[in-house]
């Protein structure tokens, strides 16, 4: 990866904020006037730090489908900015995504506000950064950045102009982390797979309900952790976060409000966070994972200053217990390589819950001005405090035992190519090779009638296992589950994955079948065939006796026949899930 700008870029990006001088100042952010930084401001800002502050780098690390590069920005006191060196120093890395959905630009801002105050308090970098480095994605998005509008996010009380929700191919790249069609995902993988964070930070705003607090936050959902670290998410780091805010910011956090029935808020359920999800994906790599969703409702300038407010106490918070954290995230690595189970899908489990303070607005009929419709409304004339439940706890819904390996023909490269682009390490069979593996038959699915992000994915997926020989050819790819990125190869292999490559109909090619029979030619053949095998031929007409289907109906008895002969043979590969699971594997 190249290290910056091109010295020609670097100077048609400054040029309007060139003095006579070549002293370049720190451009004033603008939140305060309802502004926020636009993508090549954004750049611009990091450009300058980077030049002002050897603590502090800007690189370009891949593309994006606007056709500009994705840029991270890394804060690192001790001028150290090789994530392999950070870690093996003992210090936590912590990752701040911002700008996934552009119309949601406080977290552009409030990482530039945040890099500009620490890298000018050196007394502050070296107690705050003792023991972490952070690297801030400026602006994810980018094509989303590019096209702005006053009228983006019309409901939400600024900034002036937002960014569009979709990037440059209308994906959402907060749907995107682990089927990866954008380039920009696939820019973010590498960045994850170089930086390897420990904590990871993705901003947002969020509308649907009103209420008095500005910060909703999704903490990344604890059963995926591993026991202990799951322990010190829930009883340490999130109590702490959300008390950190209350004491020192004054300012109340909430769990993401989705709620359970529209109106009055009763309850607050857990977010289910599938890995296509930024958190999802971060926990797949056993990162602490957090969203903050602002409330679209709050002044702009509140809302950066509070997603700022919550970065710092992240920042405090990992600085001080990075010791703790890193341990129970390396045990985590390690309990990931050796696995024997792996949760496909989670269910919310209705008999937990814990009570929580939530501090609404009444909710009131009310006729709207234009339209006359009746409806409900939040009132902000009358603030109300509750104590509700909130259920945050979930339970396996599907659970499958992990193999010693997959093999996926040569033949899928998409997906070998995002199994490489997300750090799997894999080999080749050396010469064409018949294999014992556990197979699947697609016996049913529900292909989507409209496309989502592009796709009509497969949901409802039925499957019947198989144990048996399957011919693989030279080329083909053993990919051993005993590695960092074990939860993506399973989640992502797993044909019944909610977002796994079947469901995104990466194999969907191979439902079709190979091949099938002519009822003309294939009679005549089958006789010759039974001529040739008296076994065969006692076995049909033993089917015929005792299945009164068969006896009767000449087409069932050719089924039969194709079954029960060598023919079938071919149907061995309709609907056979192409990846299939080793176990025992002794192939080198
Ligand atoms: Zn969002």
């Amino acid at each position: 990866m190249r290290r910056t700008l091109s010295t020609l870029m670097l100077l048609l990006t400054l040029m309007p904020f060139m003095a006579a001088q070549e002293k370049k100042p720190l451009p004033q952010l603008r939140y305060d006037d309802n502004q926020s930084l636009t993508w090549e401001e954004a750049i611009n800002y990091y450009q300058i730090l980077d030049e002002t502050y050897p603590e502090a780098r800007l690189m370009e690390m891949g593309m994006t489908d606007a056709g500009r590069p994705l840029h991270l920005f890394v804060i690192s006191p001790e001028k150290e900015f090789d994530p392999e060196v950070i870690r093996r120093k003992g210090k936590a890395v912590i990752l701040i995504n911002n700008g996934i959905h552009p119309g949601e630009p406080e977290g552009i801002d409030a990482s530039a506000q945040y890099a500009s105050d620490i890298l000018s308090d050196r007394k502050r970098m070296n107690s705050e950064l003792k023991n972490c480095v952070i690297a801030i994605i400026p602006v994810y998005n980018i094509g989303g950045a590019l096209t702005r509008s006053h009228y983006y996010r019309i409901n939400q009380n600024g900034p002036d102009e937002k960014g569009a929700r979709r990037n440059t191919r209308f994906l959402d790249l907060n749907r995107d982390f682990v089927k990866q069609d954008s380039r920009d995902a696939r820019a973010f993988a590498e960045i994850y797979r170089w930086l390897d964070p420990d904590v990871f930070l993705d901003t947002h705003t969020t509308n649907g309900s009103d209420h008095q607090f500005t910060v909703t936050l999704i903490a990344t959902q604890p059963e995926k952790m591993h026991p202990e670290m799951e322990l010190f998410f829930r009883k340490k780091m999130v109590p702490e976060l959300y008390d950190r805010m209350q004491r020192v910011h004054n300012n109340e956090m909430v769990p993401y409000v989705q709620y359970t029935e529209r109106g009055e808020i009763k309850a607050i359920t857990g977010f289910e966070e599938h890995p296509y999800y930024s958190t999802g994906y971060s926990a797949l790599f056993n990162s602490f994972g957090f969203m903050t969703e602002t409330l679209v409702y709050k002044p702009y300038a509140e809302r950066v200053r509070s997603t700022l407010q919550f970065i710092t106490e992240l920042v405090r918070f990992t600085s001080e217990n990075h010791k703790e954290m890193l341990a129970l995230r390396a045990e985590a690595n390690r309990m990931t390589l050796s696995a024997s189970e792996y949760v496909l899908d989670w269910e919310q489990d209705t008999s937990r819950w814990d009570l929580i303070t939530f501090r609404g607005y009444k909710w009131e009929e009310t006729t709207m001005p234009l339209s006359g419709r009746k409806t409900g409304t939040y009132n902000r004339e009358k603030p109300y405090v509750d104590t509700i439940r909130y259920y945050n706890y979930f339970k396996p819904a599907l659970t499958v035992t992990v193999p010693d390996a997959y093999i996926v023909p040569f033949a899928w490269e998409e997906v070998i190519a995002r199994l490489k682009n997300n750090g799997v390490q894999m080999s080749q069979l050396e010469a064409d090779t018949s294999l014992n593996v556990e197979s699947f038959y697609i016996e049913s699915y529900e292909p989507a009638k409209r496309a989502t992000q592009g796709h009509y994915y497969n949901t409802s997926v039925r499957v019947k296992r198989v144990n048996q020989e399957v011919a693989y050819l030279k080329g083909d790819y053993i990919i051993p589950v005993n590695q960092r990125a074990n939860k993506y190869i399973i989640y992502m292999l797993e044909p019944q994955s909610e977002a796994g490559f079947f469901a995104w109909n990466f194999f969907d090619s191979f439902l079709e079948g190979q091949d099938w029979y002519s009822v003309w030619g294939f009679e005549s053949h089958l006789k010759e065939l039974l001529d040739k095998d008296p076994a065969l031929r006692s076995a049909f007409e033993k089917a015929k006796n005792e299945d009164e289907k068969v006896a009767a109906d000449p087409v069932a008895q050719l089924q039969w026949l194709y079954q029960n002969t060598p023919v079938s043979e071919l149907e061995k590969r309709t609907r056979l899930y192409p990846v299939g699971r080793l176990f025992n594997n002794t192939v080198k």
